[in-house]
């Protein structure tokens, strides 16, 4: 019979200590502050003890641990640590010098996890009764799309579809800015066409927002069947093929001088309204 692994504390020798940044592992975790390296690699970064610990529950494939000299020891680093080797993992007790060069930040995070990516294919996905899917047409933004997943993930949204070119929810701004809940949410990544043909079929009602949109989104009826949430570019909103595969295309009613809401906002002011008969406070929320 097989059996995982027993976790154990890592041995001298597993774990491999960096000062140097011209370290080759260090110079590739480095690297995945760009696209092109985290794309060829298949890896990103996420900081912070509690995140990894998280991201290893929820069964992410953690394929190098980092951690700063000073927390050496510490019960939760050392288990941690275990855990990694146990799955195969790297582990690099690092000098702070090198955890803040791989951060990019100074004050970094004490400990940081390099992941293996994970996407979900559209095909995969059946919209069930209930649920609450969003797609997002190019958003460029990496703080806005952080912000929305971890918004989605509050709100109970099934997952996040990203439509056409869309800033690398991969990235370490994004990553912070969703707060954990990149590995909570589902991803898919699409194309405008493959989009609009999967939605033709998945039973779900889609909802568009847009400035000229003639519906006020609070008057749309969201229990009748799933819902898939589409939100516009940031800058040009959503263009006329995506608008018109639309069943409702949905406006939130302004009352100031601001021509339009932040697109993380209007997102919130969405996904809230359209999960608002499945929302309430309760043990724990
Ligand atoms: N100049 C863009 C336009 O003309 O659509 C503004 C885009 S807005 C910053 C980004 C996205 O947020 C929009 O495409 C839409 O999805 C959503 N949005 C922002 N304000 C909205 C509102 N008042 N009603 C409906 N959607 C809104």
């Amino acid at each position: 019979m097989s059996r995982e692994p027993r976790e154990r504390q890592p041995r001298v020798g597993q774990v491999k200590e960096v000062t140097s940044l011209a370290n080759p592992i260090v110079k590739d975790i480095r690297a995945l502050a760009q696209k092109k390296h985290r794309d060829a690699s298949g890896t990103f970064l996420a900081e912070g003890l509690k995140l990894v610990i998280e991201a290893l529950e929820l069964g992410w494939r953690l394929k190098t641990l980092v951690y700063a000299k000073a927390v050496r020891g510490r019960p939760e680093v050392e288990k941690v640590a275990a855990r990694a080797v146990a799955h195969g993992g790297l582990v690099l007790e690092a000098s702070e010098k090198v955890v803040a060069a791989i951060a990019r930040r100074d004050n970094p995070q004490m400990v940081m996890g390099v992941f293996e990516q994970r996407l979900t294919s559209l095909a995969e996905i059946r919209p069930a009764k209930d649920e609450t899917w969003l797609a997002l047409d190019r958003v460029r933004d990496p703080g806005n799309l952080g912000t929305i997943v971890r918004t989605a993930d509050a709100a109970g949204v099934r997952g996040v579809i990203l439509v056409g070119e869309c800033t690398d929810p991969f990235s370490l701004e994004t990553v912070r800015a969703t707060m954990g809940s990149i590995f909570v949410v589902p991803l898919v990544r699409t194309t405008p066409e493959a989009f609009v043909a999967w939605q033709r079929t998945s039973g779900a009602a889609l909802v568009g927002t847009h400035l000229e949109g003639a519906i006020d989104y609070r008057t749309i009826a969201y229990s009748d069947r799933p819902v898939v949430l589409l939100m516009g570019n940031e800058q040009a909103g959503l263009p006329e093929e995506l608008a018109k595969a639309c069943d409702r295309l949905a406006r939130i009613p302004q009352a100031g001088r601001a021509d339009s809401l932040n697109l993380a906002v209007a997102t919130g002011v969405m996904v809230y309204e359209a999960r608002r008969h499945l929302l309430a406070l309760g043990e724990g929320s």
